[in-house]
């Protein structure tokens, strides 16, 4: 590869210093717009002043923030300077954050937007340079140095700075869902790599113009939004990017930014989808959009309450998209493709090209992207390797080879299924795979997406090691839950979930069918550990909360319960 990251963020700072690059959202209304030239300035700034600090070059840096300018300034600087970077989800716990730093021997931290600053500081080692962005909470900004003052006491770094392909960009630490994180190393040739390619794919299908817009508001921390959102904008310099304010004010924050490219997780588009319902009943909505002409200004209309009607392709990734789900957004006209990648390989992996014949299927990942080389192991596992794949996990050398093959391709612990011309489905983790009574291996996710498919459940989990049958624990949509307290509605619901376990298991083989299902009452979220920061359920976690719990549920012999 020829050109990294940082020769075309330099170029652009070249050559597009007075385009504007973010906006910022300041809290409240008001925005702030950074030019390309801002940007890559302050960096050059900031970057020496972390060399000031005397940090040996290679030297980890770690950025604790939500999604802002900053936060991508902050890792410009960590890259001009020497560094690398180690972003920790904003919502990480002080244990956590506690273990990230020390696991990679931190030598400075940059402090951003967060909502739990002081539960999370106890996690920061005594005497770790901090430095707070402009939007840190006040007591951060009290305590550090802060940004706005390194930049205007600091000269800037100068020059054409390069860094070399196989030096470390960052280590990512994956959520993972089960046990403790993982740092995934990327070199700055795979990150480049990975991230010029999913600019390359944006631009094939929305346009390299500069109208390019996008919103920036899935964790940075994670390699999905790192990659697609941050990667592609540094490396193609078109992108006009926005950031999200809160979660209040997310879907205004949306309508600002008129995305163009917009990418999501399964949970999400869930969760969008009964934002909707709440305010049409999906009956309704499906007889509207069957009216010739009407129902392309209703699509329209229900796509611009969520600030999508600018899209031209939306991606969805990082866990399974229900078929269902898609074809509901395909039926309002957004061109919505499922793709499937990770951390180990910068989430560069397969893509749904719904303008090819056979390359986009609901239920399927897509095809290989460009580079990427596939194939499945002799009992289903998919096996992958490319040029933008990660080179091990930090410090553990013992996992780093178990994780490839002989070959050099990465052991994804995915099962998957193909067709001759490559399009993937994902049938099934390796690791999630569990033996009930019967003797034989269930894999939970596809029955999960049966049951997600129901527009009244808002996340479900299938486990029930060791049990006569497996059982699912289902969490009612957002807007059902405070309305459970009614017990003619809750009767309603629960003979409707009656309804929808004789339905999926009608579609499973005998081993794998349902023997009861179990009504959360509480919602699965990040903050109880029961999500990880990306949204995906822990199962483990989740198993070990209910564990005293299960017995007493089959001992009850009924088909539905309320946990
Ligand atoms: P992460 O490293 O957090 O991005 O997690 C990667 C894992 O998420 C993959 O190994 C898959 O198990 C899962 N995953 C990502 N995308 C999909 C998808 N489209 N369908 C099913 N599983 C997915």
């Amino acid at each position: 590869m020829d050109r990294l990251i940082l020769d075309h963020v330099l170029d652009h700072e070249a050559n597009r210093a007075n385009q504007v690059f973010f906006t910022q959202p300041l809290g409240g209304g008001p925005v702030q717009d950074y030019t390309w030239g801002q940007v890559v300035g302050e960096a050059r700034r900031v970057a020496a002043h972390l060399q000031s600090l005397g940090l040996p070059r290679g030297a980890r840096v770690a950025i604790l923030s939500k999604n802002c300018a900053h936060f991508i300034m902050a890792e410009l600087a960590i890259w001009l300077g020497g560094y690398t970077t180690v972003a920790i989800f904003p919502t990480e716990t002080a244990e956590t954050i506690k273990y990230v730093l020390e696991h990679s021997e931190a030598s400075a931290l940059f402090v951003g937007k967060l909502d739990t600053w002081p539960a999370q500081q106890p996690g920061v080692p005594k005497g770790l340079p901090c430095i707070a962005f402009p939007l840190a909470p006040a007591e951060a900004r009290r305590d550090f140095d802060g940004w706005d003052a390194i930049v205007a006491r600091t000269a800037p770094l100068a020059g054409r700075i390069t860094r070399q392909a196989d030096e470390l960009a960052m280590l990512i630490y994956t959520s993972g869902s089960t046990g403790t994180p993982k740092g995934v190393m990327n070199t700055f040739a795979a990150f480049s790599w990975a991230a010029a390619a999913a600019g390359e794919f944006a631009s094939e299908r929305v346009g390299a113009g500069t109208d390019r817009r996008v919103i920036s508001y899935l964790p940075l921390a994670h390699s999905f939004e790192r990659t697609w959102i941050e990667g592609a904008a540094l490396i193609e310099g078109t992108t006009h990017m926005f950031f999200a304010d809160t979660l209040q004010s997310f879907i205004e924050d949306v309508k600002r930014a008129r995305p163009t490219l917009f990418i999501s997780v399964p949970r999400l588009w869930l969760k969008f989808q009964q934002g909707v319902f709440a305010k049409m009943p999906p009956a309704k909505l499906e007889r509207l959009l069957k009216i010739p002409i009407l129902g392309r200004i209703v699509a329209k209309k229900v796509l611009a309450g969520l600030g999508l009607d600018s899209v031209v392709y939306a991606g969805s990734g990082s866990a399974p998209l229900p078929p269902d789900l898609i074809r509901w957004y395909q039926r309002l006209g957004l061109k919505l493709g499922e793709g499937y990648g990770m951390t180990e390989d910068n989430s560069v992996s397969h893509t749904s090209r719904l303008d090819i014949d056979g390359q986009a299927e609901p239920g399927w990942v897509g095809v290989p992207m460009p580079g990427v080389e596939v194939k499945l192991a002799p009992d289903g596992e998919v096996l992958i390797r490319s040029p933008g794949q990660f080179t091990g996990y930090y410090k553990q050398p013992e996992l780093t080879a178990a994780s490839f093959t002989e070959d050099g391709f990465f052991r994804t612990g995915d099962l998957g299924e193909r067709r001759p011309n490559g399009l993937l489905r994902i049938t099934g983790r390796a690791k999630e795979l569990f033996k009930t009574a019967k003797g034989k291996y269930v894999a939970p996710a596809p029955i999960e997406n049966l049951l997600l498919a129901h527009a009244q459940i808002e996340s479900c989990m299938v486990s029930g090691v060791g049990q006569v049958a497996a059982y699912a624990l289902v969490v009612p949509a957002e807007d059902l839950r405070p309305r459970l307290a009614d017990s003619a509605l809750r009767n309603e619901f629960e003979v409707e979930m009656a309804a929808l376990l004789e339905r999926v298991n009608a579609e499973l083989t005998d081993y794998e069918q349902l023997g009861l299902m179990v009504i959360s009452r509480d919602p699965w979220t990040i903050e109880a550990g029961t999500l990880t920061p990306t949204m995906k359920i822990k199962r483990t976690r989740i198993e070990t909360i209910v564990a005293p719990q299960v017995e007493g549920w089959y001992a009850r012999g009924q088909r539905v319960i309320w946990a």
